[in-house]
């Protein structure tokens, strides 16, 4: 895997510089909107939502940007994460294909998301800022930020859909050990939080309705800074650590995958593996099969429309070009709560459209039968997000039975499912269902989408 770019790690296998997919594109990324001139969103229009550190990190062009030393020496405590061979589960499966996965599952929040919650509370801490707020849906994105504030000393406000608020009060009890403030949404604490509860007071929230009142939050307060966990350049940049680690790791190895898979909610778990890969072959490389696995009850790219849509349910985010089921989509309440959201990473959404990546969607009880397959071979027990990663490679490795293939699959096993395991009491109890979503809702979500000037 020679090439010009070399991804540099230091003497401790930690990644020196992010990798920015933005600067091998064959194509640039359509722009960020205004959502009121819909004209281009300039640095200075999304100042009272984030640092400048990071909003010159999500428009920026460089190949690479150097990883500051502190945010380093915090992925030391777990980085770089294992690549492990699924010996055992290629045997059950009767494959001749290799299977391997890379784990992030042993970061301290359980998945790959303090890979960008410690770099966001770092900038911020850089600039001043003393408080965050957020959204959470199943609580791995609130733990994470939670973690990374109580790192640098930063106060930070979590908004927690109501219905996972309630369902998964051990996902809330670790955002507060770490110190943050959990509050069920919608909440009485923001203009957009009381409008959903006049009209609909118990009302389950949304990632949409979260996302909503965390903006607000921030737009109306000078000291509070917002920061997300998924969907943005900056956040995807900040999880190519992980792709990087693989590729020195299949090295040394004296292995080369030939398929790549991640799921996805917003993008970023799968961007981060396999983002460093693409830019390989976007460079003259070899080529691969990148796999975005996502949940049929919430199927943005393989049902979405391309379009201009908002982040979020009450309209404050900018515009951006995204595959979206509609902001005002409520999927149905399937357990993989991190990947209910209605829209899509732009820069995934862009790389689909050029035909650089497919896209599959799974229901979720096919999803649980590969979860419980691979922890009863490797031990493991993946979250319910990841078990959709785990089910493409499983299939993928069938696919290779059938017709005799022996290729290497890699797919990211992006956390751990131990604070999920009501999910797993509800499939052994057979009483997990495959939510259909409603296709009406759909429809009216689309025909409700910002009009845009092509
Ligand atoms: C949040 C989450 C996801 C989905 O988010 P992406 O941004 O698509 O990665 C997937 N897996 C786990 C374990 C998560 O916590």
């Amino acid at each position: 895997m020679s090439d010009q770019v070399k991804y540099v790690l230091d003497e401790t296998q930690i990644p020196k510089f992010w990798y920015n997919l933005a600067a091998d594109l064959p194509k640039p990324l359509p722009p960020v909107l205004h959502p009121g001139t819909k004209e281009p969103v300039g640095p200075g229009d999304l100042e009272p939502l984030f640092p400048m550190a990071l909003i010159l990190q999500e428009v920026s062009a460089e190949r690479t940007i150097e990883i500051p030393e502190p945010i380093r020496d915090v992925y030391r405590t777990w980085r770089p994460t294992p690549l492990m061979r699924a010996r055992r589960l290629e045997q059950a499966l009767g494959t001749p294909a290799k299977i391997y996965y890379k784990y992030e599952g042993v970061s301290p929040a359980g998945s790959h998301k303090p890979n960008t919650a410690v770099p966001q509370a770092w900038y911020n801490k850089e600039q001043g800022i003393k408080r965050l707020s957020t959204e959470t849906g199943a609580g791995q994105w609130g733990s994470s930020l939670a973690f990374a504030g109580a790192l640098f000393g930063i106060e930070v406000t979590v908004f927690q859909v109501r219905v996972s608020y309630d369902q998964k009060p051990y996902r809330r009890a670790l955002m507060e050990t770490y110190g943050a403030r959990c509050i069920a949404s919608p909440s009485n604490e923001t203009d957009s939080g009381r409008a959903i509860l006049a009209k609909t007071p118990n009302n389950p929230g949304s990632l949409g309705i979260a996302i909503s009142e965390a903006v607000e939050m921030a737009a109306k307060n000078p000291d509070v800074k917002y920061s997300l966990g998924s969907v943005l350049n900056h956040v995807l940049l900040h999880q190519t650590v992980n792709g990087q680690e693989a590729i020195k790791q299949f090295e040394m190895a004296g292995d080369d995958p030939d398929v790549i898979i991640g799921c996805t909610g917003g993008g970023s778990n799968f961007a981060g593996l396999a983002f460093p890969f693409l830019g390989l072959q976007l460079r003259g490389g070899r080529k691969r099969r990148f796999i975005a696995v996502e949940p049929a009850a919430c199927p943005s790219l393989t049902r979405g429309k391309y379009a201009y849509d908002f982040g979020d349910t009450a309209h404050l985010t900018p515009l951006v070009k995204m595959h979206t089921l509609g902001s005002t989509f409520i999927p149905p309440g399937f357990h993989a709560g991190g990947l209910r959201y209605h829209g899509m990473a732009p820069m995934v959404s862009h790389l689909y459209e050029l035909g650089l990546i497919e896209a599959v969607a799974y229901h979720q009880k096919a999803c649980f039968d590969a979860g419980v397959q691979f922890a009863r071979c490797e031990g493991i027990v993946p979250a319910p997000e990841a078990t959709h990663a785990v089910r493409c490679a499983v299939d993928e490795a069938l696919r290779c039975k059938q017709m005799g293939k022996a290729e290497t699959i890699l797919f990211n096993l992006s956390g751990h499912g131990h604070f999920d395991m009501a999910a797993y009491i509800s499939y052994f109890e057979g009483k997990l269902i495959d939510q259909k979503y409603d296709e009406g809702e759909l429809a009216m979500a689309l025909a409700g989408l910002p009009s845009v000037a092509a």
